[in-house]
């Protein structure tokens, strides 16, 4: 709650209090009139929803708008002008207080004012309503102490405030927050099952009351009906009663009736109307008269008749004597009868005092209650009969003319039974009561619904109060009130049956509906939540994915990296990597973060043979994750040692694998309440452990390929070394072979001088020139002269092909005319091939022209054309010069022995000669072809080549560049 500034404030006080005032004045509107109880009193929600929002800032505006409006409905109702100023500041102050003291109880309990469960929902409702208890506190103590209300009305007037406030808070605050989360764009609808509850609360109260109200006013109204037709049949059966005794006393004028003639008359009426006890006529008699009437009575009435008096101890006495008796002489019926003939009306005082008023009013007139001598309670009505009625008017009447009284008893407990009870709609208690002298009332009857007949005389006023029904009846000059009361109080329950069907199912589809709200609030929270996880996990993820782990040099320091990561996003007080080790014998912890001290630590170690069923676990699948891990029995080997002592409640272990091999774990330890996984945190806790196993993985690569890399290098340098070895071994070897050559070159020239003497006079003393030679020593000569020839055509093969490796056979090139220089080679072998008979087939255009070295080249024709003529026993030779793209070709073909195949890899090797059967008549130092080849190929940059078949012939392809290009030393003479 930042401070705004002084104009917001003063702009939201004035939103605030003409709020509270202008919802306040619509609801007293809306009610006709102030001061009536009100179930929902929105202002006090619209003074919640002010604190909660700005806090005690909005407390003045809040008390200048309830001192407003509590003066506005205190001005009309209080006493004085002071009683409603004091009214005014107690309650404003009240109500005030009361919204300040119940924010600051919802935000120590509610930070955020969020409500994700019932019970969140149901401790909102009960601060609110602990809250809600002060206003209505300190507004009904005003008002009694003002004697604005009852006494008896307390606990109404005090409930009704309070569950009117309650109602108005959990209706506006929570719309209030809801609209200002929604204008924030947090759309959070947390709060709304709390209007809900309330309104369905308060609906389902109105709802209730009103059918209550509808039931009581038709009960009040059954009631009425009931009490109204029980008066009604009770005045008409009094009516009904006294008509029966008109028509008796008609029965008397001037008539002087024989006791038949009386029961004749009056069984019918007894027949009739089954609520007269029974009618009787006494007449006057005075004291002369007394023994003759008794004669009389006793022949006609009865033997036994005597005219007696009756105290009121109901004791009949012998008629005192006096000056006039009223003794009842006909009874009917019967039964009645044996105990009243006789009876002197005027000896009992309850008889008397009626008659006499009788008498003196010239009318019927009702007795009180009285007592009847075999028992129970009657009223009788006398009337008197007077001589010559009919002449008379009332006003002549006197106490001469009087002849008697018609009398007729009710019991009164059969008229109130008769009348009062069967034809109830409505169970009621009535009690009927003689209020003819109004400081002596008298109860005639009571009856109850219960039907136990209390004959206490009650406080009329008492029946007076509360619900009741009265009318009073008139009989025969006495006044009877019959007041009638609900008798079924104790119903009430029953009644209210409607009233709290509606309560309790109202109550419950409340409660349905907000359990409803709250259910679907807090899968919304957990929705959001899971988002939110979910957007800090792929942002985590694609960060890591897009930026790489730093610390590239030290895998330990990435791997602390990730799981420090996996704890902050996870929110997870305890992350450890753990790695195999001893043959994966044990588990070694290699780091351990702790979110709440951002510290790591490692060395701890977990023997597999202490913990195996974890080791096994470990083995198994890709994550595994438990709530409740002290009793999961996969980790609860660790219960005693390891988790209760940290208070670790919930673990998710990633096993990591390096290609299919397990080498280590990533374990979440979390501490507090038990912690269910959800999918999408165990999903990011494998990306972890999968990151840390291409972290382990690439670690081990890159050991290898530092490994491989020394090794390289150590190859390398070995192979370096080696060559510089060969390179010295080979410059020596060719510095030596240099030497030989030379030495070789040098030794043959010596050796050829004296060789060339040897020949020239072998050959000289062979002519015969210096005399002549036997037979046994031309033969040894000759010897002489084939071997120092061999032995020269050796050595100036071994100084051609020393001078060639040496290096020191240069090239002179000349232009020649190839087919010369074949000529010339077949002169040379002319006679050896005659003398075998071989024939000659040259095909040797003479225009053939290369730019070579003349002798080099002659060399070479030489040695192939002679070889052929050497190795071919008959048949002929073949040779064919041919030009193409730059070269010359010679080939030279004959069909003689040819090579076998397995030999052909001799050819061209020094000193190697094919064994065949020429071999030892043919001479040959094994160096032609050797020699050939090395001047072809080193120093006229040709080539030569052979195929041959066996016993067939052979043809031997020379070729070498038209143009050969001229060496430095080119035209020096060559050594030999
Ligand atoms: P040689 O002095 O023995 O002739 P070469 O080097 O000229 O030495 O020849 C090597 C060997 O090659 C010969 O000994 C022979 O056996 C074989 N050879 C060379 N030319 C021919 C050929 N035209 N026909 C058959 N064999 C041949």
């Amino acid at each position: 709650m930042a401070a705004p500034s002084v104009k917001r404030w003063l702009l939201e006080s004035v939103v605030v209090a003409t709020a509270y005032v202008g919802t306040a004045y619509l609801i007293e509107l809306a009610q006709h009139g102030g001061g009536k109880p009100n179930l929902v009193w929105l202002p006090a929600g619209i003074a919640l929803a002010a604190i909660l929002i700005r806090g005690a800032l909005q407390l003045p505006a809040l008390l200048l708008a309830t001192l407003v409006f509590q003066l506005h409905a205190f001005q009309n109702t209080a006493a004085t002008p002071l009683q409603a100023y004091a009214l005014t500041l107690v309650t404003a102050l009240g109500s005030t207080l009361q919204a300040w003291l119940t924010a600051w109880l919802l935000r120590r309990r509610f930070s955020t004012l969020q409500i994700n469960t019932v019970a969140d929902a149901l401790r909102f409702s009960g601060l609110t309503a602990l809250g809600c208890t002060i206003a209505a506190s300190i507004g009904t103590f005003a008002l009694l102490s003002q004697a604005k209300v009852l006494h008896q009305d307390t606990l109404l007037t005090w409930l009704t405030w309070w569950a009117g406030d309650l109602g108005g808070m959990l209706i506006v605050a929570p719309i209030v927050l809801v609209s200002r989360s929604w204008r924030r764009k947090q759309r959070d609808w947390g709060l709304l099952s709390l209007p809900i509850i309330s309104i369905g609360a308060s609906f389902t109260l109105a709802v209730a009351f009103v059918v209550k109200h509808i039931d009581h006013d038709a009960r009040i109204n059954e009631f009425h009906d009931t009490a109204r037709i029980l008066s009604r049949t009770l005045q008409s059966n009094l009516d009904l009663s006294l008509r029966d005794l008109m028509a008796t006393h008609a029965l008397f004028y001037n008539v002087t009736l024989s006791q038949a003639e009386f029961r004749n008359f009056t069984d019918g009426i007894l027949k009739r109307n089954a609520l007269i006890r029974s009618i009787s006529w006494a007449p006057r008699v005075g004291q002369q008269e007394l023994p003759h009437f008794e004669a009389s009575a006793k022949k006609e009435v009865k033997p036994d008749y005597q005219v007696y008096d009756m105290g009121n101890d109901m004791q009949p006495t012998p008629a005192a004597v006096a000056s006039e008796y009223l003794p009842i002489l006909f009874c009917e019926p019967v039964a009645v009868s044996q105990e009243v003939h006789g009876m002197n009306l005027l000896s009992n005082p309850a008889r008397r005092d009626a008659v006499l008023l009788a008498r003196a009013m010239t009318r019927p007139q009702a007795s009180r209650l009285m007592q009847l001598r075999r028992g129970g309670e009657a009223v009788a009505a006398y009337w008197p009969v007077y001589r010559n009625e009919f002449q008379h008017n009332s006003s002549n009447h006197d106490s001469d003319s009087l002849r008697g009284f018609v009398v007729m008893t009710f019991e009164i407990a059969r008229l109130a039974r008769e009348s009062l009870q069967g034809m109830s709609l409505h169970p009621t208690e009535s009690w009927l009561i003689d209020i003819t002298e109004p400081s002596k009332p008298q109860l005639l009857y009571h009856i109850s619904g219960s039907g136990d007949d209390d004959k206490t005389m009650p406080e009329v006023e008492a029946l007076r109060q509360g619900l009741n029904h009265e009318s009073t009846h008139d009989f025969a000059g006495r006044t009877w009130l019959l007041i009638s009361r609900p008798a079924d109080l104790d119903a009430n329950l029953k009644a209210n049956g409607p009233f709290l069907g509606i309560l309790l199912g109202g109550t419950c589809l409340t409660l349905i509906m907000s359990l409803y709200l709250i259910g679907r609030q807090r899968s919304e929270a957990a929705l959001r939540q899971r988002d939110e996880r979910l957007m800090s996990q792929n942002a985590v993820l694609s960060q890591l994915a897009r930026t790489g782990l730093p610390y590239e040099a030290d895998p330990l320091q990435q791997l602390r990296e990730l799981i420090a990561t996996s704890a902050l996003t996870l929110r997870i007080e305890r992350v450890g990597l753990w790695l195999l080790e001893n043959n994966d014998s044990c588990l070694v912890c290699k780091a351990l973060y702790t979110r709440s001290t951002g510290a790591f630590i490692e060395g701890a170690t977990l023997q597999a043979s202490e913990y195996p069923r974890y080791f096994a676990t470990l083995q198994e699948g890709r994550v595994f994750a438990t709530a409740d891990a002290q009793q999961d029995p996969h980790t609860s080997e660790f219960t005693e040692a390891y988790l209760k002592p940290l208070g670790i409640t919930s673990m998710m272990d990633i096993p990591i694998r390096v290609g299919s091999r397990l080498v280590g774990v990533v374990c979440h330890e979390h501490v507090g309440e038990a912690r269910p996984w959800a999918a999408d945190e165990q999903n990011f806790a494998a990306s972890i452990g999968d990151l840390a196993s291409l972290v382990l993985e690439s670690q081990k690569r890159s050991q290898a390929e530092h490994a491989l890399q020394e090794a390289y290098q150590v190859l390398e340098q070995k192979v370096a070394d080696r060559t510089e070895e060969l390179h010295l071994a080979n410059e020596r070897l060719r510095q030596l072979d240099q030497l030989k050559s030379m030495f070789i070159a040098s030794m043959s020239h010596e050796l050829r001088t004296p060789l060339n003497a040897i020949i020239g006079f072998t050959g000289v003393i062979l002519q015969g020139i210096s005399g002549p030679l036997n037979e046994k020593q031309t033969d040894h000569l000759t010897r002489v002269y084939g071997s120092a020839k061999h032995l020269l055509a050796l050595i100036t093969d071994v100084i051609d092909i020393s001078k060639i490796e040496a290096g020191y056979a240069d090239v002179f090139v000349q232009d020649i005319a190839v087919a010369k220089l074949i000529d010339e080679a077949l002169a040379n072998v002319q006679q050896q091939r005659l003398d075998k008979g071989l024939g000659l087939q040259l095909d040797a255009p003479a225009n053939i022209v290369v730019s070579s070295d003349r002798q080099r080249l002659y060399q070479c024709i030489l040695n192939l054309i002679s070889n052929a003529v050497k190795y071919t026993e008959h048949g002929q030779i073949r040779i064919r010069l041919q030009q193409e793209a730059g070269r010359v070709v010679i080939e030279v073909e004959d069909t003689g022995i040819g090579i076998a195949a397995d030999a052909m890899e001799k050819l061209f090797q020094p000193f190697e000669r094919i064994d065949t059967h020429l071999r030892i008549k043919t001479p040959g130092t094994g160096l032609g072809l050797y020699l050939t080849r090395k001047i072809a190929t080193e120093l006229l940059q040709g080539g030569i080549d052979v195929t041959s078949t066996s016993h067939q012939g052979s043809t031997f392809t020379l070729w070498i560049p038209q143009h050969l290009p001229q060496t430095e030393n080119g035209n020096e003479e060559a050594l030999s």
